[in-house]
């Protein structure tokens, strides 16, 4: 996915991925279930999910979110992405 743009930015260099809330998470799984784009991945272990590929997930999406029940996963501001995600492009219009 790494030629993949958004807004015109490289999905490389956009912060939008969900986090896990460890105190929260129960390690039901239902999350990585739902989720096609193998973002999480399962370890052996104490800690038995977690995001392994941040750049995978859809920018905007926070689906699993509602398949959560202890309500475990949480995501960047949305308005802040669009910003940064702006900030990016002005720079790289700069650069050229
Ligand atoms: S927000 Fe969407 S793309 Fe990202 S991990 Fe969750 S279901 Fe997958
Ligand atoms: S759905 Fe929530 S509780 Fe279940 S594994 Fe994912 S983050 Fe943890």
């Amino acid at each position: 996915m790494s030629d993949a743009t958004f807004m015109g930015v490289s999905r490389e260099k956009i912060d939008w991925a969900p986090t896990i809330d460890y105190s929260k998470c129960d390690f039901c799984m239902e999350c990585d279930d739902f989720c096609p784009h193998k973002v999480f991945e399962r370890r052996e272990g104490e800690v038995k999910l977690v995001v392994a590929n941040p750049k995978n997930c859809v920018v905007f999406c926070r689906a699993c979110a509602k398949t959560c029940g202890p309500d475990a996963l949480t995501f960047p501001s949305k308005p802040e992405t669009i910003a940064a995600i702006k900030q990016i492009r002005a720079k790289e219009g700069e650069a050229e």
